[in-house]
């Protein structure tokens, strides 16, 4: 289920505009607007839950198809030599938008 108010909800019915690279029945992922790396994609499911720890059944099957599709993704996306796969949990980790996200990072070597 999508939010009237969320940003990423928004972008999922195309009220706002973004980059798309890829959208199945299940997610959507497009392009970081401040990309913190060569290569920065957002990947977002379709049902607008907050927070990483808001995971149950249901939802850990969504991430669970999302988690098998990112390598494609990535690969498919100039992330073929690696990337690295981040998630925001709340407050402490910087977390600002508040729909489920995956950070891909890549197309080139990454500071840790
Ligand atoms: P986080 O800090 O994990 O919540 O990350 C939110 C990310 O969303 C940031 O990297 C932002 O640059 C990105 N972002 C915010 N608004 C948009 C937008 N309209 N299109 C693409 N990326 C966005
Ligand atoms: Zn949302």
């Amino acid at each position: 289920m999508l939010s009237d108010n969320c940003i990423f909800c928004k972008i999922i019915k195309g009220e706002i505009p973004s980059a798309k690279v890829y959208e199945d029945e299940k997610m959507f992922v497009f392009k970081d607007i401040e990309p913190k790396a060569k290569v920065h994609l957002l990947a977002i499911a379709k049902d607008h839950f907050k927070l990483f720890s808001d995971m149950d059944d249901n939802r850990s099957e969504t991430v669970k198809y999302m988690l098998t599709k990112i390598p494609q993704i990535a690969k498919d996306n100039g992330c073929e030599n690696g990337y690295r796969l981040i998630v925001n949990q709340g407050e402490d980790a910087g977390q600002t938008v508040f729909h489920l996200h995956f950070h891909i990072l890549g197309g080139e070597n990454l500071p840790w």
